[in-house]
This record gives C-alpha cells, structure tokens and sequence, in this order.
C-alpha cells in the first residue's frame, strides 16, 4: 500500500488501498464456478474480458458521477411548453451506452425475437450480475427492454417491427420517434396511486380509435421515462389489456406523456422514476382486450430473475470491498482479517454469497432450458418468485454488516458502501414484492403439477426439517419461501461448489437455524479459511 505523508501534523497510514482496477470475473471464484456449470463454459474468455473492464477505476468514478448527478425533469421549456424530457448525466449516458453495446438487453432474444438458445440467460446474467456491482440504476432500463419482448410476443405484427430495433446494440439517446433512431429502449407502466399489486384496480382508460388506442389516466411509477415505448395496463372495453405507448404518435407528433414528477427516491439515484399522465395518449394493443395481466407477467419472470441477479451482485460487491478492507487494515496489532470475531462475521457472509450466486445462476439456466424441459420450466416457476424474495432481502441486512466491516469508513460517501446499502431494498419492492411472491408461489403449486413435483422432492431435504407445509396457508407461505430458497441453494452449491462449501452450508444454514445476524454461525477454523480464500484471491 502506498503511504502518502501529506500533512504537516501527520501521517497517513493503516488505511486500505481503494478497491478498483479489479477483474470482476477472475476475482469471483463462485462465478466462474457457476457460469461452468451452468453450461457456459465456452463464455469464459468473453466474461473474463467484461470483467476486467468493469472493474477499472475508471467505471468506478463514472458510477460514482453518474449517482452524485441525479437526472433532472424539465416539465416544460423557457416559454411554458411542455418539454417532459428527462436529463441525464453523461456519466449515465456512458452506462448505457456500455451495457447495450454488451446486449445486455437483447442478448437472450434472437433477431426474430425468441429466445436465443442456451447459455443464453446464464452468460447474460453473468454479465448483468458484474454490471450491478459497479451501477445499477442504469440497469433498470435495460433489463425493462429484455423483459419487454417477452410480452411482445402477444402482437407478433407490432413485434416484427419494434424487435428488431429493440435488439440493436446502439444506444440512441435522442428524443425522436423510436422508427427514426438507431436503437431503443422500453419501459414499464403498470403501478397507479390506488395500487401497484392489484393491478386490476387500474382507472386508466383505453378508448379503440381505428387500429390503435386512446389512452387517459396516470401511472404513479414510471421508471426510465426516456425510453422510447411503455408497456402499459389500461381497461379497454374488454376490460383489462396490455398497451405499447410510445412517446411519439405513429404520425410524428410528440404523445401525450405528461411527466409530473420525479420521485425523490432512496437510492438508484442515476435512474429516473417518474409519476406520469397519459393525456389521449396514442398506444397499440399487445395481446387480447382484457388479457392484460397475462400479457405482462410475461416480462415479468424476467425482470424477477435480474432483481435477484442484481442483488447478489450488490452482496458480492459488498463482501469484496469487506473483506479487501480487513485485509490491509490493523488493528491491535494484526490485520483485521485475522482477528477470530471479524474472519467470523466475513466467512460467515462469504458462504451467503456462495449461496445467492449459486442460486441465481441454477435459476438462470432452468429459463435457459424452460422451453424444452417441462422440469426446468417448473423449476423456473416456482424457484423465480422464492429466488428473488429470498436475496433481495438478504441483500439490505447483509450491506450493512459488510458496510460495518469498514467501520467508519464504511458509512461515508467516499466509499461506495452508502450507495449499495440505499439500492439494496428496491429490488425487493418493485416487481412484485416479497408477499406478492409468497403468493406467486403457491400459485405455481395449486395450479402446475410439475411444480407441486418438484416441491415434494425438495420437501425432503433437511431444509424443510420432515414438516409438511400446508400450500393454501398464505400466513405461512414466506416460511414456505425460505425453506424452498435454502433449499435449493443447497442443490445448486451441490452441483457448482466444492463439497466443503455446500457441506459448510447444509451443516449451518440446513441442520441448525442461522441466526439473524452474521458472524453466528458455528462454521469452525477450516470453514471459515476456505470461505475467506474464496471470497477474494489476493493475498
Ligand atoms: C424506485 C421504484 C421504481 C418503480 N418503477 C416502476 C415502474 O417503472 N413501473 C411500474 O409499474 N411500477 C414501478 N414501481 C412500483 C412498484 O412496482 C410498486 O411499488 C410495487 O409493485 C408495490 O405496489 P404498491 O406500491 O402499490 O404497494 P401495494 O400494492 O399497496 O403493496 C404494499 C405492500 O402490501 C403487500 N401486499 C400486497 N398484496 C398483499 C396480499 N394479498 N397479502 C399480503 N401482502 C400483500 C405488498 O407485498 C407490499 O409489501 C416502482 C417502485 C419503486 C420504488
């Protein structure tokens, strides 16, 4: 480490070197691990390469720069006319340009917009998982435009002409009507003031005029609202249905988008979430008057998986700056990561992150196999909802003992610890939240008799201690979802990680209950050197 005495009155020293210039890929252990596994060997060299690049100082700063200068609203110009565009920093700019130049939101489709085969969602998901620990706002609208052709598919018509353009790997910024630009983005609008979950409550109102749809009403969310099209809910006469609402009419004209405001959030501070009016917006129908609901939770298995992706990314960015930190700092005379409580509370964490990537990569590679294996498409079902209740709510809980590990260094905006503890609960709450995937759950088992298989067999692993757990309790479904998440996590650690790893995991996650906080679990000398080994090879 270099020291750099440039005080008059002291000298600077026993302070860790800032965590950059790292390859995020070769440096994960559990990654590379799981990425091979999961099918996408052949990808490794292409991961390795976006690793490096990643982690540069210099994608450092841009997130840092990107997050300090939060998008600003002009409502309307100098002369009082409506404007509502959105501006964004260029350090912003700069991520997406980045991450669609890596098809980062159309690598899982191909040019006819299906699903392109697998390694497909494995190597995407690696890719996005190394993206989240660097900016994850920018990534709300890029994992919005993967998700969105899913739902697409219900108007194969207006798809052939929106995919193509969709899938493109530039990044057009201009605000100009999507047919005219070299690519585009899409976003989401489904949450109004009265509710986000019941979506059937929706009071905006969509009127048949010719081909298309007048649409009148608000969304109350509406995140990315640059982008250049919305898939939306609205009742039509058929009752409730799926919209694509540009932000030009088919004609030219600038649509009816009337942004309100932006939302002063928490954190994903770089990504705008706006409140909106549709003034007799012009939008196309996607799928049947009144399959709205349908249409939409087809995207939304996807945005699902990339909350739980992005989480364990924000855990694993966490865990590396912890444990890098104790590495070069002392205290009492020995570095921190030498001190028995501190290599407990860090090893104990490591074997959580073992976990979410082994999971999430396990649940990646089902999508990749859905179509043609009834058993993975199961898996998909019900393992989606569990995955992403499970780890996105780790992740707040788990930032801050890893921001604790810095002390408080770890509490200040200098380091990135603030920033990924105020991102960490949004990926619990948008996309259905963790009752919502309570409920999703028991879904999948009343109605999918593949699912409700693959819930008995997994019943019969320690996690869920022999019990038998009563499927229409919805009280007890997040008890369901957490045993289903151990559960699992365990298989995938069985198949990706060495046998002392998911042992380490059966014996304290599975056979006894972990305690709410880290640094409690009984994991013993050679468990927790392992899991520190694996956390992060230098040193
Ligand atoms: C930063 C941010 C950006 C967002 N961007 C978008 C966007 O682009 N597009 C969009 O459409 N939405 C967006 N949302 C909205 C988000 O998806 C909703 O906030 C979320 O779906 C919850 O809806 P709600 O806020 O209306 O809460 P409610 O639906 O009122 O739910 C409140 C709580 O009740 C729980 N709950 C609901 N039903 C039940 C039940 N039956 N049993 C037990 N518990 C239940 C929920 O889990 C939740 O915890 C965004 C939200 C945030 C925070």
């Amino acid at each position: 480490m270099a020291e750099c005495p440039r005080f008059d009155t002291h000298e600077v020293f026993n302070q860790s070197p800032p965590y950059e210039n790292v390859d995020l890929f070769l440096s994960d252990v559990a990654l590379q691990e799981a990425v091979k596994t999961n099918g996408a060997v052949a990808e490794v060299p292409a991961l390795a390469a976006f690793g490096r690049q990643w982690g540069t100082a210099e994608m450092f700063a841009l997130a840092r720069r990107a997050n300090e200068n939060p998008p600003k609203l002009h409502a309307f110009d100098g002369k009082g006319f409506r404007s509502d565009r959105v501006e964004f920093h260029p350090a912003y700019h700069q991520f997406m340009r980045e991450s669609i130049a890596a098809a980062l939101h159309a690598s899982t489709w191909t040019g006819q917009g299906r699903r392109a085969p697998a390694p497909a969602e494995v190597t995407r998901a690696a890719r996005f998982y190394m993206a989240a620990q660097v900016e994850t706002g920018h990534l709300c609208p890029i994992t919005m435009t993967r998700a969105a052709l899913a739902a697409l598919a219900a108007a194969p018509a207006l798809a052939a002409k929106v995919v193509p353009k969709a899938l493109s790997r530039n990044y057009d910024p201009l605000f100009r009507p999507w047919r005219d630009k070299s690519g585009m983005t899409l976003g989401m609008g489904m949450t109004e003031k009265q509710g986000g979950t019941d979506v059937r409550a929706n009071t905006t109102v969509a009127t048949p005029d010719g081909d298309a749809y007048t649409v009148t009403g608000h969304k109350w969310f509406l995140s990315a609202p640059m982008c250049d099209a919305f898939l939306v809910l609205a009742q039509a006469p058929g009752g409730l249905t799926c919209f694509l609402l540009p932000r030009f009419r088919d004609d030219g004209a600038v649509n009816g988008l009337r942004l309100q405001r932006l939302k002063d959030k928490l954190g994903n501070r770089s990504n705008a979430s706006s409140e909106v009016e549709f003034a007799d917006a012009f939008a196309w129908r996607v799928g049947e008057e009144g399959a709205g609901i349908r249409t939409i939770l087809q995207m939304v298995q996807l945005t699902r998986l990339d909350c739980a992706v992005a989480s364990a990314g924000l855990m694993r960015m966490a865990l590396a700056q912890a444990v890098h930190h104790c590495r070069h700092r002392r205290v009492f005379g020995k570095a921190l990561c030498d001190q028995p409580m501190m290599r407990a509370v860090l090893a104990d964490m490591a074997l959580d992150v073992e976990a979410a990537v082994a999971l999430v990569f396990r649940l990646a590679r089902a999508l990749d196999r859905a179509e043609e294996d009834p058993v993975e498409a199961a898996y998909a079902r019900i393992m989606t909802p569990a995955t992403k209740y499970w780890i996105c709510k780790l992740a707040p809980g788990f930032v801050f003992e890893a921001m604790e590990c810095l002390g408080g260094n770890g509490y200040v905006e200098d380091s990135p610890l603030p920033r990924l503890y105020r991102e960490a609960p949004v990926n619990a709450i948008w996309e259905g939240s963790g009752n919502v995937m309570g409920l999703d759950v028991l879904r999948a088992l009343k109605q999918d008799g593949d699912a409700e298989r693959l819930f008995s067999r997994l019943q019969t692993t320690p996690a869920f201690d022999g019990a038998g757990l009563d499927v229409a309790d919805e009280a007890s479904a997040r008890t369901t979802m957490g045993k289903l998440a151990l559960a699992a996590s365990f298989a995938a650690l069985n198949e990706s990680a060495p046998t002392a790893v998911s042992e380490t995991f059966r014996k304290t996650r599975l056979e006894s209950r972990h305690g709410a906080l880290y640094g409690t679990a009984e994991l013993g000398p050679s468990a927790t050197d392992m899991l520190l080994r694996r956390a992060l090879p230098e040193c």
